[in-house]
């Protein structure tokens, strides 16, 4: 289960991570954008971190709704809107709950994944931060379904999301900067790809 103290727990282990990845999420960037990705994504769950204190007597869903608010207002570029919506679809998944298990992740996974979509008016297939968090949510509903618990059915996850990351290199961009490259963008890995991957392995290793 994961409660109050667990979410404040994991989105710190997210700001660290993110920080600690920022030059390589830039370096990605690039290579395919215009080199902000690690900026955008630290610069956001810094203002998270910030904002931690007021999460203390906050319900999980009003956690994950105030996080995805301050990614949007805080980083700019096109990550910044879409994982922000997906915190908040999250968060509105969750709403009200003091705790959620396997279940209720799901579906909050599901809602974040579908905001992303409707958003960036994207789909799995076109070398974004999809192509790691579609296989992710495959593997998730096909552990849980199984019977697995959460954490064992995040380890599923962040495998499908890795292969999906490398799969990112075999195709071209057709969504965002690196859509101006065309099939120069084949060869590298996404960067929100990457970032979504990090994003999942710190949940993961929380549990
Ligand atoms: P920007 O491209 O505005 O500089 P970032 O560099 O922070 O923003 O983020 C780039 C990442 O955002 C890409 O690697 C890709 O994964 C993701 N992305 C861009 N456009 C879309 C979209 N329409 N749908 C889903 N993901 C997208
Ligand atoms: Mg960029």
């Amino acid at each position: 289960m994961i409660d109050n103290k667990k979410m404040c727990e994991i989105l710190g282990a997210m700001a660290e991570k993110v920080q600690e990845q920022k030059d390589f999420l830039t370096e990605l960037d690039n290579e395919i954008g215009d080199g902000d990705h690690g900026i955008n994504l630290a610069r956001g769950f810094a203002a998270v971190k910030e904002k931690m204190p007021s999460f203390a007597d906050k319900d999980v869903g009003a956690i994950l709704k105030e996080t995805g608010m301050t990614l949007v207002s805080t980083v700019g570029g096109a990550s910044g809107p879409l994982y922000g919506t997906a915190f908040m679809k999250a968060g509105m998944a969750c709403k009200g709950m003091a705790e959620i298990g396997g279940k209720e992740f799901l579906a909050a996974f599901s809602a974040a994944v579908a905001g992303i979509k409707q958003r960036g008016k994207s789909e799995e297939g076109e070398k974004t931060m999809l192509d790691a968090l579609c296989p992710a949510e495959r593997a998730l509903t096909e552990a849980l379904g199984g019977g697995a618990d959460l954490k064992e059915a995040l380890g599923k996850a962040v495998d499908a999301a890795e292969e999906g990351l490398v799969h990112t290199k075999d195709i071209i961009a057709t969504k965002g900067r690196a859509s101006y490259l065309g099939e120069r963008s084949l060869g590298h890995q996404d960067p929100g790809a990457t970032s979504s991957l990090l994003l999942l392995q710190v949940f993961e290793a929380a549990l």
